[in-house]
């Protein structure tokens, strides 16, 4: 564990990240997973990660227009047909606050379904499917938000065989 020098150093290593908004999706993790270990910040008290996915009409770049995170460590980011944020010190219970200050509408006319994860364990360990990403991973988010919501399981999906056409030979015929 490294052990800051100074006072500068110290308040270095509190302050939650200089970035805030629209990340690629390798550097949104990678400011996520740093975050995450940062152990002078509070256990399983740095944030929230939620992904949200926008209602039918909306694209998720769409919902990136309407999306301004206002605090430094407020990150955002799209993974595939839904919009991750990660919402730095944020405690569930304000989640609906702090959507509400970042996006200009209001969260039923944006997002069909949202998911949220909380613990540092939770958060690193969706980070990591996510790097891993394959388009199914989170294909099976459910609906209602719960607080207690754990990612789900990502699906394991094996390509399907695509059955080739074969000729036979005639009979009493050789290769
Ligand atoms: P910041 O955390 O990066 O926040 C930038 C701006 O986002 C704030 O500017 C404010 O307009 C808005 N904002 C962020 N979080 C909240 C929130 O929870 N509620 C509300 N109503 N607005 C929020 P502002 O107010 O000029 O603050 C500038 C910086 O000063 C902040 O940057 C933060 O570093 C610090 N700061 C201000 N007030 C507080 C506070 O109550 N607690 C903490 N920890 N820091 C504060
Ligand atoms: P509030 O504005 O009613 O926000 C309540 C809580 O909602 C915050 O608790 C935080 O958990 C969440 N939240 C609100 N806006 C944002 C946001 O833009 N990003 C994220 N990540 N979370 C947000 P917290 O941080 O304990 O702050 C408590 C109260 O302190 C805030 O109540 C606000 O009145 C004040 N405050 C905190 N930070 C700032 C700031 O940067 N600027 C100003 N003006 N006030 C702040």
């Amino acid at each position: 564990r490294r052990v800051p020098a100074s006072l500068d150093a110290l308040t270095a290593a509190l302050q939650p990240l200089q970035e805030k908004g629209y990340l690629r999706l390798d550097a949104f993790c990678q400011a996520v997973a740093q975050l995450i270990s940062n152990t002078l910040l509070p256990e399983n008290d740095k944030g929230l990660l939620v992904a949200l996915r926008p209602v039918p009409q909306l694209k998720p770049q769409q919902i990136l227009t309407l999306c301004k995170p206002r605090r430094f460590g407020d990150l955002v980011t799209v993974l595939d047909d839904r919009v991750i944020l990660f919402l730095s010190s944020c405690r569930y219970n304000d989640l609906d606050k702090a959507l509400k200050f970042i996006f200009s509408l209001s969260h039923d006319e944006l997002f069909a379904n949202r998911m949220v994860w909380f613990e540092d364990s939770q958060i690193l360990a969706e980070i990591n499917n996510i790097k891993n990403l394959t388009p199914v991973a989170l294909q099976d988010i459910t609906s209602a938000p719960q607080p207690t919501q754990i990612a789900a399981a990502p699906v394991e999906v094996r390509e399907r065989q695509t059955p080739q056409p074969i000729t036979l030979l005639p009979e009493g015929t050789t290769r």
